[in-house]
């Protein structure tokens, strides 16, 4: 029997990529095939297999739709009769204002078996985020959610305004922004006081929000100076008086500050989470990058030859990955590896060699290319034949030391370090000057980003002179300054948490003044 194929529809969330559920989360992990909305968050889709089609189904309030609603249905029926495992991702909640019940219609009509996820809609998360109890026991026991965009063709409104206005506590409306004006005059039309608080909020849960407060009297207008536009949520009702002591979101440290994060990928992780929970909005342009080395050559042969070999030196938890993965390629395994002794330059080195199964022989006192060199050679290594895999450029103390002492050395690289290019958004977020803060933590992250911005030696500083500079520390600082930029920010120990601590604090004092 072919394999059967399933249609999840999952409810993404608000926006806070944080926010979908764990089954959903679960789910995107199994899809071959996932359908994506506009609104549902695109750092979800790194949950997906790289392997599965990843097809973006658009709808955008005002803009032409990517595909129309039939073509998706069709798609859905589609990869779910070809035995695919489909997940339709959803902004919010997908039977709230998302169609899900016509496209879950369209599933059953065509025998395809299907399952819904709920997920945490944007009207929850918009008064939350906005710091607003959507009820609360002394001000509304009721609350509605109401479409603020009636099918234009609609002759007559399906919307009871005259029930609604005086009869719910709390209403929030979907896709009302540019209905606003209709939507406040039909309450205030039906009973309600034009004293009402409102709050409209944009984009809710993201580092982007915005939000605004106002009364139905005025909320229109309000709405218009601050140029908010879709998506945004409407939120009507005396719970909205609440915000003044609720708002947490908004006042989080770092909230509205967009820093740039120049590590590598592969390290950048622990600063980017420190620092979006402070409430920042980080980009993350690498500015060093890890890739194979021009030749595999060396190694294929020091790994076709082991025996020879008294010892295996790794320097580095990325020397192991890179050794291990090619070993995979070649159809190897760490059985390979039975020879020789094997030493590792410190404990990160050496957890990364269990994880190939291999427990090193020797880890040194100093974790250091100098301490590792002390270790062997209080071993004694005259005459014996060592292999180094490594980057391609590194520090030369280990093997020349070790050479010193008679020891035979093959240096083989198994990775390099290269200048990654430079993402386009992030260019272009330097040049509008909308990046707030740059966080340096190498001095080879500040030379890279200099070479990547590739502009001229006089127009850095000037280009740059409005974004604040943080340094991890002394090193980093100066080669910062040498290219005539202000480094603002810098912590006392030099660590990552010491980094971000000083970044919260520095612009809590700017707040303060
Ligand atoms: N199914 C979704 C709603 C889709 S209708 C849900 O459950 O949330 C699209 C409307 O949802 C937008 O026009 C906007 O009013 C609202 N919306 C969705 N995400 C939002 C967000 N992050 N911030 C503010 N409004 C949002």
């Amino acid at each position: 029997m072919s394999k059967k194929g399933k249609v999840y529809l999952v409810g993404a969330g608000p926006g806070d990529p944080e926010l979908i559920t764990v089954k959903g989360k679960r789910l995107l992990g199994r899809a071959e095939v996932v359908v994506y909305d506009y609104l549902a968050n695109k750092k979800l889709l790194s949950h997906v297999s790289p392997a599965a089609i990843f097809i973006y189904a658009g709808k955008k309030g005002g803009s032409t739709h990517t595909h129309s609603q039939t073509e998706i249905n069709q798609m859905l029926v589609d990869h779910a009769l070809a035995g695919k495992i489909v997940v339709r991702l959803k902004g919010g909640d997908p039977f709230i204002f998302g169609r899900g019940g016509e496209e879950i219609e369209e599933l059953a009509a065509h025998g395809v078996p299907f399952e819904v996820v709920p997920g945490v809609t944007s009207a929850s998360a918009a008064a939350t985020y906005a710091g607003v109890p959507i009820t609360h026991r002394a001000f509304t026991s009721s609350v509605a959610f109401i479409t603020g965009h009636e099918d234009p063709n609609k002759k007559e409104s399906r919307i009871a305004w005259d029930k609604l206005a005086t009869g719910v506590g709390t209403l929030v409306f979907y896709m009302g922004i540019k209905n606003l004006p209709n939507i406040t005059a039909n309450l205030i039309k039906h009973g309600r006081d034009p004293q009402t608080p409102v709050a409209v909020v944009r984009w809710a849960s993201t580092p982007e929000q915005r939000s605004v407060v106002g009364t139905l009297a005025n909320i229109t207008e309000v709405v218009r100076e601050a140029g908010i536009t879709p998506p945004a949520l409407v939120v009507v009702g005396e719970v909205v008086s609440l915000r003044e002591v609720i708002n947490w979101y908004e006042k989080r440290p770092l909230f509205n500050k967009k820093i740039l994060v120049t590590r590598s990928r592969e390290q950048a992780s622990e600063l980017v989470q420190s620092l979006e929970d402070l409430g920042a909005d980080c980009l993350e342009g690498a500015t060093i990058a890890l890739a194979e080395p021009p030749d595999w050559t060396p190694l294929d042969q020091a790994t076709g030859n082991m025996a020879a070999y008294q010892w295996l030196l790794f320097t580095s938890p990325n020397a192991v990955n890179f050794f291990f993965k090619r070993l995979a390629v070649m159809g190897l395994d760490s059985r390979r590896l039975h020879g020789p002794q094997i030493a590792a330059v410190g404990t990160a080195t050496a957890e990364a060699l269990q994880d190939y199964g291999i427990k090193a022989d020797l880890l040194p006192a100093k974790f250091t290319a100098e301490g590792l060199a002390e270790a062997l050679l209080a071993q004694g290594v005259a005459g014996q034949k060592i292999l180094l895999p490594r980057a391609l450029k590194a520090r030369e103390v280990l093997p020349e030391s070790l050479r010193a002492a008679g020891a035979e050395v093959d240096i083989v690289p198994v990775y390099q370090n290269i200048l990654p290019p430079m993402a386009d958004d992030i260019r272009r977020a330097l040049e509008q000057g909308k990046v707030d803060l740059i966080t340096f933590t190498s001095s080879s992250t500040v030379t890279n980003l200099i070479a990547l911005l590739n502009w001229s030696a006089e127009e850095l500083p000037t280009r740059l002179s409005g974004v604040k500079i943080a340094a991890i520390g002394p090193i980093t600082a100066a080669t910062a300054e040498q290219a005539g930029l202000q480094v603002d920010i810098q912590p006392e120990t030099h660590t990552i948490p010491a980094m971000v601590e000083a970044i919260a604090e520095y612009f809590a004092a700017a707040a303060n003044n």
